[in-house]
């Protein structure tokens, strides 16, 4: 197709690349009215340990539009990686969070065990490097004061270029410092996750969803599975297998000694106001079932 086109072939790529670009402009200026109207809301998906207690929930990005509804980040993601928008997004994020997990710290919303439910908020590659990021981080924590920052974790992704290793490295540092956890997110779908396991220090780590899916079918799917696992028990970290749908998963996933689980088979992602009568649903199911 690419000989035969010709020049018009280019033609139709540009038009192609000013849509997009116009596209993009347009998300932008969607996300940034969002942002000021206070329409950028955090839904939270619950993580139980597996056939256990509810843990902690993800904190997840929601924009509510007044056509479309709720917006899920694949309607914005390019704004969430990079760009002007990058640092405010993350910061009302973490901030939003931060408020949600000391009101339920105060409603004494909490693990069986007694502590406080444990908040995961997703961190672009572009917000971590931002030179602001850690300000913004003390910053939220010395208005939550009743915030344990034990109770905090910062979920990253491999999606940091490697040059930036050392940077990542010492910011995380930084966060580990000021009491954070942090979690490598969606791990084995970057270009180095090895070397992101040997490099930087985090407390837990998250098997894709990509692996998961299939991983009852696929012996490929498994296997990875089973070896991500098994590193990560082998290092002393908290595993958590994320998209978690179905009972065949959690059979799958027991066999392996996956500490924790999360996905549409627990609960899907629910509204901060939801989220305390969840816990205490779920845990008055769990304890009646023994
Ligand atoms: P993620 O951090 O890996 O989050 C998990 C995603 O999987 C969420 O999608 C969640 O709704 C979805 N999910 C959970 N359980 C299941 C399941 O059983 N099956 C399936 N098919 N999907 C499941 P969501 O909310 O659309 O978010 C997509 C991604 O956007 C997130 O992936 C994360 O990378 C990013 N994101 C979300 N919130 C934020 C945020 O506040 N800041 C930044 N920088 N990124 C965010
Ligand atoms: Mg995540
Ligand atoms: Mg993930
Ligand atoms: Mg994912």
């Amino acid at each position: 197709a690419a000989k035969a086109g010709g020049r018009d072939q280019y033609r139709v790529h540009s038009v192609e690349f000013e849509e997009a670009a116009h596209q993009g402009l347009k998300v932008r200026e969607m996300v940034r009215a969002a942002l000021g109207e206070n329409r950028m809301t955090l839904y939270y998906q619950p993580i139980v340990r597996i056939d256990g207690p509810v843990v902690g929930a993800e904190a997840l990005l929601r924009l509510r539009h007044d056509d479309y509804g709720l917006l899920a980040p694949g309607a914005f993601a390019g704004v969430l990686d990079s760009g002007p928008l990058a640092r405010a997004l993350g910061r009302h994020v973490l901030e939003t969070a931060a408020a949600h997990a000391e009101r339920w710290i105060m409603a004494e919303v909490r693990t069986p065990e007694g502590l406080p439910l444990r908040i995961s908020v997703n961190v672009s590659a572009a917000y971590l490097l931002d030179p602001g990021f850690l300000g913004d981080v003390r910053a939220t924590l010395a208005r939550h004061p009743r915030l344990m920052p034990a109770a905090l974790e910062i979920e990253i992704t491999e999606s940091a270029p490697l040059r930036d290793l050392a940077d990542v490295h010492q910011i995380l540092h930084a966060c580990l410092a000021l009491g954070l956890r942090v979690a490598l997110d969606d791990f084995g779908t970057g270009s180095a996750s090895l070397t992101y396991l040997q490099k930087l220090p985090a407390q837990t780590l998250k098997i894709d969803q990509s692996f998961v899916r299939d991983m009852a079918h696929d012996p490929k799917d498994y296997a990875i599975v089973s070896a991500v696992a098994h590193v990560g028990h082998l290092l002393g970290l908290d595993v958590v297998a994320e998209g978690v749908e179905t009972d065949r998963h959690l059979e799958f996933l027991r066999g392996l000694g996956c500490v924790c689980v999360q996905g549409y088979a627990i609960a899907r992602p629910m509204s901060a106001d939801d989220l305390p009568g969840w816990c205490r649903m779920y845990e008055k199911r769990r304890t009646a079932a023994r």
